[in-house]
């Protein structure tokens, strides 16, 4: 699934190859990809003559601003991808939404499994309408639920409004992050797996954040010294670019915009490496389920809490 390096790749590839681009036509041929709040008939029909100003990225969604203030965010979740192709390229039959540009060319959403969702949203207020489907996991559902849903304002910073800090945000500091982890009792590897903890953060930067900031993924979060949290921090930036700029991590789906796998995988140091020796000291490296994840790390480096060992997988 793409997590933040990978999502990022795909928007700086956008933002060089469309951003300017009139769009002149949209075909959506799978309608839930369509998220709420608009109906797919009329997401296809108020594209037309937009033009896209730029492209860039909260958490995992790609954000295609358009030059009249709306956003569209494209939400990849497991097999989506965004790809531009040249005029005359096959078409795609994972194709699920296809956007003709004024130029010829196509920006298309392939999906094969169809578990991603892209939405539009006024940069002003928009009424979220009744029946038109399900929010996603970062809707407003939960946020506001006291609001009718029919005459709710609906922005598209209140898709994101649950979501945790950006991890390379200046504003993101060792000081903040140990501020969110106090009093925090869950294990740090599902904190960093909790969007609304920090934004971005998937199963395979996780494992390797907290390898490289030798922690066991087991670990309660309140209980790091301040040491710890600045070596967590450090890691956390650390793979996240080196994912960057490898372009994005590719175990089956994950492509550029280019359509090209990314080359950050081979580069991992613990994830799915089991029984391979720890680049650190090693010894094997290995595997556990924490909150029904793959988690890979090293028993060696990153030693388990006191009271929490084998039996507690
Ligand atoms: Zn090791």
């Amino acid at each position: 699934m793409p997590e933040l390096p990978e999502v990022e790749t795909v928007a700086r590839d956008l933002q060089r190859w469309i951003a300017g681009a009139q769009i002149t036509g949209v075909e959506v041929r799978w309608d839930r990809t369509i998220r709420h709040p608009l109906p797919s008939e009329r997401f296809a029909a108020e594209l037309p003559g937009a033009v896209i100003q730029r492209v860039g990225r909260r958490a995992k969604s790609v954000l295609i601003q358009l030059a009249d203030g709306r956003v569209m965010t494209v939400a990849l979740r497991m097999t989506g991808a965004l790809m531009v192709a040249e005029p005359g390229t096959p078409d795609d039959r994972y194709a699920r939404v296809v956007f003709r540009l004024a130029d010829g060319r196509e920006l298309r959403y392939r999906d094969v499994r169809k578990f991603g969702r892209i939405g539009l949203f006024e940069g002003g207020s928009l009424r979220v309408r009744r029946g038109t489907g399900r929010p996603g996991r970062s809707g407003v559902r939960r946020r506001r639920a006291a609001v009718r849903e029919t005459t709710a304002p609906y922005r598209v910073g209140d898709v994101f409004a649950r979501h945790g800090p950006e991890p390379l945000s200046p504003s993101f500091s060792a000081r903040r992050l140990a501020d969110r982890l106090a009093g925090r009792s869950a294990r740090l590897k599902s904190l960093l797996l909790d969007q609304s903890f920090i934004a971005g953060i998937g199963n395979i930067y996780a494992d390797e954040a907290l390898w490289l900031a030798r922690l066991n993924p087991l670990r309660a979060a309140n209980t790091l010294s301040a040491e710890e949290v600045r070596r967590l921090h450090r890691s956390i930036r650390k793979v996240l670019r080196q994912g960057i700029t490898n372009r994005g991590a590719s175990f089956s789906d994950y492509v550029g915009a280019d359509g090209e796998p990314g080359e950050n995988a081979e580069r991992l140091a613990v994830y799915r490496r089991t029984g391979a020796p720890c680049l650190r000291c090693g010894r094997p490296i290995q595997r556990l389920v924490i909150g029904q994840r793959s988690t890979h790390f090293c028993p060696h480096c990153q030693p388990a809490p006191s009271g929490q060992g084998a039996s507690d997988r």
